[in-house]
């Protein structure tokens, strides 16, 4: 007989932002003709532009000619696309990267969830608390941690490195014992950057404890404090123990057309391991799970990088960092206390009168008609909080503001 999964189980109900979108659509029922204006999700909402898109046109037609047409590429990725990366680290981050270190995907969640399935069941995942959800779910379905415990707010087996306003939002390595250190600067959801000081010690921890790092820098293009890292290998001693996760859709809009990449470095050292292994074993999983990204995605991914679109890119960007310096402006002239959305595109707004974040949540909602997402979403350490987002189109993000200046 078959049967469920017992670590998928142990999964606790909705998934936040289902959970959000839930909320939402049974508040409109009870309030029809009212519209939302959506602070939640991170999505990216300005059109794809003209050098990438054109680059893509082009790849669809080469398909429909005999002569051009392509079906399965390498499972690891377009070569050229993994040469194009390996230059922009080189160029933007100052890091010698080989491109046989980079394995293009279809975008940096799968790979943020898959990841953990080429260590030992026995690994120690860590994760700051609070976190993009995806760290923490795809270590209970995949075997690395116990059930969930009401008590401690968290499921057993697991290390929590608590981010909260004594520390800026940025853990400190954790005192106990851990194997797999999950990441994310900036941060979603707090938008916390980390200094090279900050992420030197989780390198050197790593090194202590024979640990792996796996650092997140889907939003790295959001930077613009100078001396704040991009890349986990500016710090050194990283290339030996840390995988990182990149992304096109924050930078150049591929939320839908998805595309992204892991750098598994061949130098990096599992506990008692020769270097090489994990870089292996990631490269027997995307072949056996795998049959590489899409060809036409590809073709964007390395038109983002070429000159006129890293240009386009960074314009991009820069519209929803506006977006998110309205918020922090507007936001704050209610009284809110607000952080991060300087780095990154996330204002981590406190609640107010001690409310919780789901309280705060419904608030907004009835009174301004904004969404936002509720932090305890992220983790315990997101009580009282909820992330405001900076995607949205200009016009509708100045709708918000004013509605929540007018309405809080
Ligand atoms: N990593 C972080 C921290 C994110 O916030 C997101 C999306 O919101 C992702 C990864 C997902 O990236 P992708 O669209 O490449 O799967």
């Amino acid at each position: 007989m078959a049967s469920a999964s017992e670590d998928f189980m142990k999964l606790r109900s909705g998934y936040l932002f289902p959970e959000v979108a839930r909320r939402i659509r049974a508040w409109q029922e009870r309030n029809p003709g009212a519209s939302v204006l959506r602070l939640s999700i991170g999505n990216t909402t300005e059109p794809i532009t003209p050098h990438i898109a054109a680059a893509m046109r082009e790849k669809v037609d080469q398909l429909t000619r005999r002569e051009s047409y392509t079906g399965y590429g390498d499972e690891q990725g377009d070569t050229a696309l993994r040469e194009a990366l390996s230059i922009h680290y080189r160029e933007e981050c100052g890091v010698e990267l080989p491109s046989s270190a980079f394995f293009i995907s279809d975008g940096a969640k799968s790979d943020a969830a898959n990841i953990q399935s080429i260590f030992s069941h026995s690994s120690i995942p860590a994760v700051q608390d609070p976190a993009y959800p995806v760290y923490v779910d795809s270590n209970v379905a995949g075997g690395h941690t116990g059930g969930y415990d009401e008590e401690s707010e968290g499921y057993s087996g697991i290390v929590l490195m608590d981010a909260d306003a004594s520390n800026a939002f940025i853990a400190s390595p954790p005192k106990a014992h851990a194997d797999i250190i999950y990441l994310c600067f900036p941060n979603n959801p707090t938008g916390a950057a980390a200094t090279k000081s900050q992420l030197k010690a989780f390198v050197d921890y790593a090194h202590r404890e024979n640990a792996v790092i796996i650092f997140d820098s889907a939003y790295s293009d959001y930077i613009s404090t100078p001396g704040i890292p991009r890349s986990i290998y500016q710090i050194e001693g990283a290339e030996d123990c840390a995988i990182e996760i990149g992304s096109f859709s924050k930078n150049a809009g591929f939320t839908g057309v998805r595309l992204g990449w892991t750098i598994v470095p061949e130098s990096l050292k599992a506990d008692g391991e020769e270097p090489g292994l994990i870089h292996r074993l990631w490269n027997r999983r995307q072949c056996t799970f795998f049959n590489g990204a899409s060809n036409i995605a590809q073709a964007g991914g390395i038109a983002a990088l070429s000159p006129e679109g890293r240009r386009e890119c960074m314009s991009l960007v820069g519209y929803y960092k506006e977006n998110a310096r309205l918020l922090l402006e507007g936001v704050g002239s209610c009284g809110l206390r607000c952080y991060g959305g300087i780095d990154s595109p996330y204002i981590w707004t406190e609640c107010p009168d001690g409310m919780s974040s789901w309280d705060f949540f419904d608030l907004l909602l009835d009174r301004a008609h904004v969404a936002v997402t509720p932090g305890s979403g992220f983790g315990r350490c997101g009580e009282g909080f909820v992330r405001i987002s900076a995607y949205g189109h200009r016009e509708d993000i100045e709708r918000a503001i004013a509605s929540m200046k007018e309405n809080l």
